[in-house]
């Protein structure tokens, strides 16, 4: 394969960039041409394909965003924009194609690889880390980290009015980020849609809380657990709990990814040149266990996300001193 592409797709996520870099060295280590293809499938369409430098991802391999930028496309979802999108990628003589997002732009890619046998391979970008088939998503990492910071900050501030605090943070319909800032971080209660917890029972475990003289709470709910905002109304209504908001949205996104999502990048975009330059296609590569895995695209989709139950109920033991 003398010549490949590289995408990001659907949600930005730290670590997109090191992905990135490291494609394109890899690439370029297999004596392979490396294209980059910005602002995703929206501009795979509109044929918005050019080179990538070394100076391009040298200087931002460190930074959150994508140098790429990236996009949502609704014509891609058409007959019509998925043929423009592959005649693009004939018209640049592209023989492969690395795709960094999330699920939804994996359903995509899948779509590439068996309706039009595009040689493609998906790398699993996305803060939610809301993947099942892998264990971790590039950006995860940072993202939880980016919300303990902002925990121990507003627990600060809370303590000083003998408040508590609802934190609510991103993962559509997983909890993950949740869970792992929440224990990172000491919440003493997480609310999640895997464990869905009624409200009257959270407000009941806030009085208690009060009751035997633990006057600050942090609460982390997830927001396919509910809104921060609603869940301090319910709370105002039915105790004498003081409860204040905070709705922590794209700060968890931004920001320098952490070592840990830049060697997963590294590792991740290695084994998709790998494979390609191999001549296979049609995979998403992961981690499971600690190894770098490659499991067939159409399967990565349809394996359903897993929730550390064992991780929550630690936490709810903690909470309870
Ligand atoms: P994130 O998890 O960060 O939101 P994502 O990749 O899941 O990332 P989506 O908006 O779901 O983000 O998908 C990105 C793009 O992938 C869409 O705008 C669309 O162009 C394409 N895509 C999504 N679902 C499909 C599908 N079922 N078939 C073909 N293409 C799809």
């Amino acid at each position: 394969m003398k010549r490949i592409g590289v995408l990001t797709s659907g949600g930005d996520t730290p670590g997109m960039n090191a992905c990135i870099r490291s494609v394109f060295k890899t690439g370029t280590d297999l004596g392979m041409q490396v294209m980059g293809v910005y602002h995703g499938y929206k501009g795979l369409i509109e044929g918005r394909v050019d080179y990538i430098t070394h100076d391009m991802v040298e200087n931002k391999m460190h930074k959150g965003g994508t140098v790429l930028r990236t996009a949502r496309s609704s014509a891609f979802l058409t007959e019509e924009g998925m043929q423009k999108a592959v005649s693009v990628l004939n018209a640049y003589d592209i023989e492969g194609l690395v795709v960094i997002g999330g699920d939804g732009s994996f359903r995509g890619a899948a779509q590439l690889s068996e309706k039009y046998g595009v040689n493609v391979i998906g790398i699993p970008g996305t803060i939610d880390n809301d993947m099942g088939y892998t264990d971790f998503t590039i950006g995860f990492d940072t993202a939880i980290n980016n919300v303990m910071n902002e925990i121990y900050k507003i627990r600060d501030t809370m303590r000083a009015h003998d408040r508590v605090g609802v934190i609510e943070v991103m993962g559509r319909l997983c909890g993950d980020i949740a869970l792992w800032a929440g224990v990172g971080g000491a919440a003493d209660l997480i609310l999640v849609p895997e464990r869905p917890m009624p409200w009257d029972e959270a407000t009941n475990i806030l009085v208690a809380n009060k009751l035997r003289g633990k006057l600050t709470s942090i609460v982390l709910i997830a927001e396919g657990a509910g809104s921060a905002e609603d869940f301090c109304e319910y709370v105002r209504a039915h105790s004498d709990v003081e409860i204040k908001a905070t709705v922590l949205g794209y700060i968890q996104r931004g920001g320098n990814p952490s070592a840990f999502d830049r060697v997963l990048a590294a590792k991740l975009g290695q084994r998709a040149v790998e494979l390609l330059a191999d001549g296979q296609s049609g995979f998403a590569v992961g981690i499971k266990h600690n190894d770098i895995i490659n499991v067939p695209l159409l399967d990565a989709v349809k394996v359903n996300d897993t929730f550390d139950d064992k991780l929550y109920d630690l936490n709810t033991i903690m909470a309870k001193f």
